[in-house]
């Protein structure tokens, strides 16, 4: 089926030295950093070289102005699409080098003013410093209004207090956007970007996790944190409208993923149908499997479908806030339906690490909770359709 997405030669163009620098540096040495739990800083800073980061940033602070710079009307996500799908088709999206390019950096180019892009930019288009973004506490998930690390402000500075849970690059990262309580209610939230070595701000070590093993997931703490009232993205109070702005991609990023992670679970079971041999032929001659794979193809079709028109709608200036939604429900769900389904055409093979499908299996799953839950996404759906 043709895509509805249109690449230029300058993205495929991308994807070809993507797609190297992926097989390359990045599988060969994925399953040290699956036992690690960490990928080294190192893969940032190589990344950044090849300008694989944050393409989106205006020349200026070293980016190829693809994307939300200023007086771009219409903002190019492709580069970012096409190295999200490269990860996903090779089993390998516990990088997250994404979440730094798509779902933190573009706080600070959007709502940060020139003072604040001219500090942080530069070093996140570089690699030289990760990016990562603290909303999640320890009591507080998906009732993202109900955050409670406190900034206060002291003169010209803010003192901050709390802790964040679940933050992915969260032992990595150099600049964090934190979610902090500056007054009542969901006008009382302000992203404040807390840096490393900043005193009173420590992280634990990385949580182990049952997937996405290579990225880094902390818990953060804030304890009489002193950082310059100069790190307030936007005004005080504006936290919820960001917020809300950008968790838009940061979910189209889930669908991307996601999608790619069922076309290769696809491609894997297929592959493994024709090669496997029970009962004196080839696993793919039964009908089960060639229904389940027949099934499993649509799925992912239509998931990529859906995906591309999202992008395509966005990138049209389109609000795609029920779309998105819908996506993010439809099409994680979807992907972890495929992984599960195309992990048991290969017996007990599936189940051990050794198989790329196991680790698609493992690594779909956090899709329908992170960025907004399943339920979340039905909930934001159905108050679209105006039930009450
Ligand atoms: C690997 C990983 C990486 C993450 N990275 C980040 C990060 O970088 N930054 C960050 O801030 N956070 C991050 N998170 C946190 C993530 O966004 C939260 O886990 C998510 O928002 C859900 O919050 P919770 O875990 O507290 O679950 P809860 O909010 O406690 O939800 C528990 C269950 O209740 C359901 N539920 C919630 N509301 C309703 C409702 N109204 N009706 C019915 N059911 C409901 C939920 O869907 C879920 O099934 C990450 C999480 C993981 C696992």
């Amino acid at each position: 089926m043709e895509r509805t997405l249109k690449l230029t030669p300058e993205h495929e163009m991308l994807r070809t030295t993507f797609r190297k620098f992926v097989d390359n540096e990045i599988v060969p040495n994925y399953a040290q950093w699956e036992k690690d739990k960490i990928v080294p800083r190192e893969v940032f800073k190589k990344m950044g070289d090849l300008g694989f980061l944050c393409p989106w940033a205006e020349e200026k602070y070293g980016g190829v102005s693809t994307g939300w710079a200023k007086g771009n009307p219409v903002p190019d996500i492709i580069p970012d699409m096409i190295m999200m799908e490269e990860l996903g088709w090779r089993s390998v999206i516990g990088v997250f080098s994404h979440l730094h390019n798509f779902m933190t950096s573009p706080y600070i180019d959007t709502y940060g003013n020139d003072e604040q892009r001219e500090k942080w930019l530069p070093g996140l288009v570089s690699g030289e410093k990760i990016c990562a973004i603290a909303m999640t506490e320890p009591g507080t998930g998906s009732d993202l209004g109900a955050v409670r690390t406190k900034a206060v402000r002291d003169g010209d500075d803010y003192i901050i207090n709390g802790s964040k849970t679940f933050i992915s690059n969260g032992v990595l990262a150099d600049v964090v956007i934190v979610v902090c309580r500056t007054g009542e209610g969901y006008k009382g939230l302000s992203l404040i970007v807390v840096e490393r070595g900043t005193s009173g701000f420590e992280r634990s070590k990385p949580i182990p996790k049952i997937g996405l093993h290579p990225q880094d997931t902390a818990t953060l703490y804030f304890e009489d944190c002193r950082v310059p009232a100069a790190n307030l993205l936007g005004q005080e109070g504006d936290g919820w409208g960001q917020l809300m702005s950008k968790l838009q991609p940061e979910r189209l990023c889930g669908c991307q993923l996601s999608t790619a992670m069922a076309e290769r679970a696809v491609q894997l079971a297929v592959q493994y149908s024709q090669e496997r041999q029970i009962f004196g032929k080839s696993l793919g001659s039964f009908q089960n499997t060639q229904f389940v794979l027949a099934e499993c193809a649509t799925k992912a079709q239509i998931c990529r479908t859906f995906t591309d028109t999202m992008i395509v709608n966005y990138m049209n200036g389109q609000d795609i806030t029920q779309e998105v939604s819908m996506g993010k429900y439809w099409v994680c769900e979807t992907a972890i339906e495929v992984a599960s389904k195309c992990l048991q055409i290969f017996g007990g093979y599936g189940y051990c690490e050794e198989y790329e499908i196991s680790r698609i299996y493992d690594d779909s799953r956090v899709f329908t909770i992170l960025a907004g839950s399943t339920e979340v996404m039905k909930l934001i759906v159905s108050r679209g359709l105006g039930v009450k």
